[in-house]
């Protein structure tokens, strides 16, 4: 190789070496802002979901889960910002690509006097999917072939949701947007939910986006996890930091909790942690100030009747991250 070629050569593996390849992304956002009226839905919202991962979206109530899931999903549009969905920027090469979007955001739209299998083999005509098959291959995916004859208004809640995820999937497609799927499912049905997103993301090399209020069934599903607080992202983690980050935190439980809080404050400036009862408080984050704090505590005169180190819940963990903030 010539002089000229290899600087060429070397100064391209350089540039792609450590970086996410574009091949490994499924959407992009930048900036994306929904405003409505004086009121910020979405502020600045920047995610980047890589192929086949299935990323678990949490949040509160009103924080602005659906209003992403629908800007991702094309049925609103931002204030500001804009996306990259494989591949696409422009606004209409991006419709183009939406065949291979499958959604169900705020429960799933069903038409009430059609079966099963006629609610089904509509989407599948309306994605202009030409799979015959396709049909009711999703519908065995859900474990609705005993009840493809049925109207899909005498179904029961957990049988719509599973018909609604029949519906989202029968396009094929390659990215699946979930609003909490998991509402009005029993144990079991959550559990056979879990499963077959499990079987759709491995077989199907499908991106999955869900959202869901149940913490502890996300947690079991998601590879990734991506917290979002007032419209803004505030954390975004993969399984394994996240398990890392939940590992512990620290319980101190005394009878002088004013004098603890001021300890805390003045010798652990920054530190994360919470108020729980009149006798206990939650430091997140920090399990090697143990000895340290045991000083402080003895030398201040308190009482301390327990000082452990517990697992913490994604539950927890997530009131930990949203639980002092504005
Ligand atoms: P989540 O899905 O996390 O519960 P949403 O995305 O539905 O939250 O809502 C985010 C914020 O945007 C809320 O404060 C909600 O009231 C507001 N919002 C959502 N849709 C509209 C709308 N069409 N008009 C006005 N405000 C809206």
């Amino acid at each position: 190789m010539n002089n000229s070629l290899k600087i060429v050569f070397y100064t391209y593996i350089i540039k792609t070496k450590g970086m996410i390849g574009m091949d490994d992304v499924i959407l992009e956002t930048r900036n994306l802002t929904k405003k409505y009226k004086n009121q910020y839905a979405l502020n600045d919202v920047s995610i980047t979901l890589k192929k086949n991962h299935i990323y678990g979206f949490i949040g509160e109530n009103g924080a602005g889960k659906s209003t992403l899931m629908k800007i991702l999903a094309g049925l609103i549009f931002p204030t500001s910002g804009d996306m990259t969905f494989m591949g696409e920027t422009d606004p209409s090469a991006i419709e183009q690509k939406r065949k291979s979007v499958g959604t169900m955001i705020e429960g799933p739209y069903l038409y009430p006097g059609y079966s099963v299998r006629q609610n089904v083999e509509l989407q599948r005509l309306l994605v202009g999917n030409p799979d015959e098959s396709a049909t009711d291959r999703v519908i065995e995916l859900v474990g609705l072939s005993d009840s493809s004859k049925k109207k899909a208004r005498k179904l029961s809640m957990g049988m719509k949701q599973r018909l609604g995820i029949a519906m989202a999937m029968v396009g094929n497609p390659r990215f699946l947007i979930l609003d909490e799927p998991i509402n009005g499912l029993d144990p079991k049905n959550i559990v056979t939910l879990r499963s077959m997103l499990k079987k759709i993301n491995q077989d199907s090399d499908c991106t999955i986006f869900v959202s869901s209020h149940i913490l502890s069934e996300l947690y079991l599903l998601a590879t990734d996890f991506i917290f979002i607080h007032k419209g803004s992202i505030i954390e975004t983690l993969t399984h394994e930091q996240l398990e890392n980050k939940c590992s512990q935190y620290i319980l101190v439980r005394n009878n002088n909790i004013p004098e603890t809080v001021t300890i805390l404050e003045k010798y652990f400036p920054g530190i994360n942690y919470k108020v729980e009862t009149d006798d206990t408080v939650k430091i997140y984050g920090r399990s090697k100030i143990m000895t340290e704090l045991s000083e402080h505590l003895m030398q201040a005169g308190i009482t301390v009747s327990e000082l452990t180190e517990k697992e913490m819940s994604l539950e927890e963990y997530f009131i930990s991250i949203t639980g002092g903030r504005e």
